[in-house]
């Protein structure tokens, strides 16, 4: 049974006030809130089980390690990867990006292509950016229309050029909530060969993705998102990419054997593993996976569709709002702007009502210079929130509108 109250209860922050208002947490697309028992995770392993990993002989180490791998287990099984192994802890969406980046130079010539979209995060175009200045490869875009939605026929078109290597995509738009067809972009990748990433950061809080029945070579996201804490990620790579890619970096954990003349990598998943990891909050992104399974995706599914619904209906509503993206096969994300209002007042005078929105370019200024815009004021909707609370944000933006117009 989906009960609101109890959930908002799993969350401590939730009850707190900000600028004497109570809290109306809508910035869950820059990072989710965390239930007590991710909280209790961590001080649990710093209160009887800290010790480093995978070393060890005694007891302590022997449990954490038990622990760390146990969560890696527990996300090999959410995302269902076909191996342990091709799940590596990173520090983040962004890590988990750039370690594919940094190794795929050894696969690229002067003029082979890259492919991004129209609507990656920066975190999925600098790093492709980086590998180009260091390869001669060149950046291509798969452009997106006026709704916000990636024009598959100009994808189609980039990929006959036979030069495309590597195609990096997101899952969700961060900024407007797009959901993109990445199935049948994966598909169109391999039918020319290329291999392709997909960054998952804005999908995982939302759904769990099958690895396998998406066929992607990599799979991107941070646990922060997903109830999880921050400074953890997963990047998912099928077995033989991660065989082929050389380390990222170098340092304990990740070798076989060291002399002076040279090194000798570890086996998957350790020799992308390089130093001690973060293990506290490895060990509580399983808690968390643990978490959003106990609610239930169709549940957690359900409730943002409802709020995205009640949200939409509402904010349609007021005059000279306008709403950016896709008004269909999107997430709970409403990216909007206020006739003749810059967005980052709106978001001043909501956070002095306790409503936390995000405001600004949302680290995806490509999108926002094709709207010819500055940013929007993004409201980021998660199952813990409600219909009371959107009321409370459609109230804050009309008195905005009245203090600034
Ligand atoms: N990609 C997308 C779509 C995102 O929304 C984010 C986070 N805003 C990132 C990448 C980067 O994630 P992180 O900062 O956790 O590495």
């Amino acid at each position: 049974m989906f009960d609101i109250s109890n959930i908002r209860k799993d969350f401590p922050i939730l009850s707190q006030q900000v600028n004497g208002k109570p809290l109306v947490y809508f910035d869950n697309g820059a990072t989710s809130q965390k239930p007590q028992v991710v909280i209790d995770a961590i001080s649990k392993y710093y209160e009887v089980i800290n010790a480093n990993i995978h070393r060890g002989v005694h007891t302590l180490s022997q449990i954490a390690t038990d622990a760390y791998e146990s969560s890696r287990e527990k996300i090999r099984a959410h995302i269902n990867a076909s191996h342990a192994h091709e799940v590596i802890f990173t520090s983040g969406t962004t890590g988990a990006i750039n370690l594919v980046a940094s190794g795929f130079s050894e696969f690229l010539k002067a003029g082979d292509e890259i492919l991004v979209s129209a609507l990656e995060h920066h975190s999925n175009i600098v790093p492709w950016q980086l590998l180009c200045a260091k390869t001669g490869a060149v950046l291509k875009v798969i452009p997106m229309d006026e709704n916000g939605e990636l024009i598959l026929a100009e994808y189609d078109k980039l990929l006959a050029s036979g030069k495309v290597k590597m195609v990096a995509v997101n899952h969700i738009s961060n900024a407007l909530g797009t959901v993109n067809p990445i199935a049948e972009m994966i598909n169109k990748a391999h039918e020319v060969g290329a291999a392709i990433l997909i960054d998952g950061a804005q999908a995982v809080p939302h759904m769990q993705p099958d690895v396998q029945a998406l066929d992607c070579d990599f799979y991107a996201f941070s646990a922060h998102k997903m109830c999880g804490p921050t400074g953890v990620g997963i990047l998912y790579g099928k077995e033989n990419w991660l065989q082929k890619l050389p380390p990222y970096q170098g340092g304990g954990e990740m070798i076989k054997e060291v002399t002076f003349e040279g090194s000798t990598w570890a086996d998957l998943p350790h020799k992308f593993e390089a130093g001690t990891p973060n293990i506290a909050d490895g060990i509580a992104l399983g808690t968390a996976i643990d978490y959003m399974h106990d609610i239930g995706f169709e549940n957690i599914q359900k409730q943002e569709m409802e709020l995205l619904a009640y949200a939409t209906e509402k904010l349609s509503g007021i005059e000279g709002l306008r709403i950016f993206g896709p008004k269909e096969r999107k997430t709970s994300v409403i990216s909007f702007n206020i006739d003749g209002i810059h967005p980052y007042d709106i978001g001043t005078i909501l956070d002095k009502m306790g409503v936390a929105v995000r405001t600004g370019h949302h680290c995806a200024q490509p999108v926002m210079s094709f709207f010819c815009i500055p940013g929007t004021v993004r409201a980021s909707f998660s199952f813990y929130n409600t219909k009371e609370e959107i009321d409370i944000l459609v109230a804050g933006i009309e008195k905005a509108k009245r203090m600034l117009s």
